[in-house]
């Protein structure tokens, strides 16, 4: 069948992307779907930071590739094998396919998949087939999601079904931002009732992050940027103070409010100042998570001192270390029952047809969530 999809031919072209356009809205084939694959037809898809990595040429990935990788919608057609998915169902889209059998999704640590890792990387569905082509040429898909399409084909692998009455554009920020943010919170950093959690970096995962501290019973939530309207925002979603991070006052003024620094700080800046600056303001014996992803080649540097003389955990964090299928649904509980108000993080909604626009502003650090809504 024919579908519109943003498609990204070049990376690092130059900003303002209102001009350079790097998507491209083409109507493009897309294959019926294979064994275990599914037709969804996309409601709703979140612009984040991780597809302007692609843009911008931070997180390199095969072209042409369409874009996107938090969505949600519904599903038209099942393929074969497909018996836990039926026509009509909700869906959300979580972005690292889960075999079910490699050695880490047997642990119950699905977010090290490394068949969907491997599939990822090679911008193919889990099964490793593409079901995008132009005139031809197949083109990539984006985490086993390409949701900046009216329809994409995914494995079901790919999937968790949710409710009906949950609206797609709430439901599509579960399949990244929340699961991230809120998922870096509470399963790798294992936040409990009356810690200190600081977020660095507050783009849509690190706001999630705020209100999963918030949920998760953190007795104080600091959040840091150098982004005075992100600090703005953070404390209207209820973090009680707000440092700039590029302060050269931050630190000490972070280990005075918590007598010493935090019990768990989490990192989502993706710039190594920031990382460090995590790391020393969380207290002896304290956690350090990051989740960001920054460019392949930086480095950042500690001090084994300080790691081994205060007891620092240092934590990398995918996918929030989350089980989608245990995890997705029961954060979307807690939506339900109003203690993650998620919907407070979208800024703008837009069309497939103004995508560049919603870039340029993310780049710009104008918006929090953006979602693209369809028909
Ligand atoms: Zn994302
Ligand atoms: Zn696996």
């Amino acid at each position: 069948m024919k579908t519109r999809a943003a498609v990204l031919h070049d990376m690092k072209l130059p900003r303002p992307y209102t001009e350079s356009k790097p998507l491209k809205i083409e109507e493009v084939e897309l294959d019926p779907p294979g064994l275990r694959e599914v037709l969804v037809k996309i409601k709703a898809a979140g612009l984040c930071h991780s597809d302007l990595s692609v843009i911008d040429g931070n997180r390199p990935r095969p072209l042409p590739m369409v874009l996107g990788h938090e969505a949600a919608g519904e599903i038209v057609e099942v393929g074969e094998g497909v018996t836990k998915f039926e026509v009509g169902d909700h869906v959300v889209f979580a972005f690292l396919p889960t075999c079910g059998h490699c050695k880490f999704c047997q642990s119950g640590r699905p977010a090290l998949c490394e068949v969907g890792a491997k599939a990822n990387g090679e911008g193919v569905l889990l099964g490793g087939h593409r079901r995008i082509k132009k005139d031809g040429q197949y083109y990539y898909h984006h985490l086993g999601v390409s949701g900046f399409a009216d329809y994409t084909v995914a494995s079901i692998d790919s999937l968790v079904k949710i409710d009906r009455e949950i609206p797609f554009e709430i439901a599509a920020l579960f399949g990244c931002a929340v699961m991230t943010g809120v998922g870096a919170v509470v399963n790798t950093g294992r936040v409990k009732a009356g810690d200190s959690v600081m977020v660095v970096g507050l783009g849509g995962v690190g706001l999630s992050a705020i209100l999963g501290a918030r949920a998760a019973g953190a007795s104080k939530v600091i959040a840091a940027d150098i982004s005075s309207y992100k600090r703005d925002t953070a404390v209207e979603l209820g973090a009680q103070q707000a440092v700039d991070s590029g302060a050269d006052t931050a630190l000490q003024e972070v280990k005075d409010d918590t007598d010493g620094g935090v019990d768990i700080a989490v990192e989502f800046a993706g710039a190594m100042p920031a990382l460090e600056f995590a790391f020393n303001a969380t207290k002896r014996g304290g956690t350090t998570v990051t989740g960001a992803l920054p460019h392949p080649d930086s480095r950042f540097s500690l001090s084994p001192v300080a790691l081994v003389g205060d007891e620092k955990t240092l934590k990398g964090c995918y996918l929030g270390s989350c089980v989608p299928l245990r995890d997705i649904p029961a954060y979307l509980e807690l939506y339900r029952a109003g203690r993650l108000p998620v919907e407070k993080l979208i800024t703008h909604r837009l069309k497939l047809e103004d995508i560049n626009e919603g870039f340029e502003r993310l780049a710009a650090g104008e918006a929090i969530r953006q979602v693209v809504l369809f028909e």
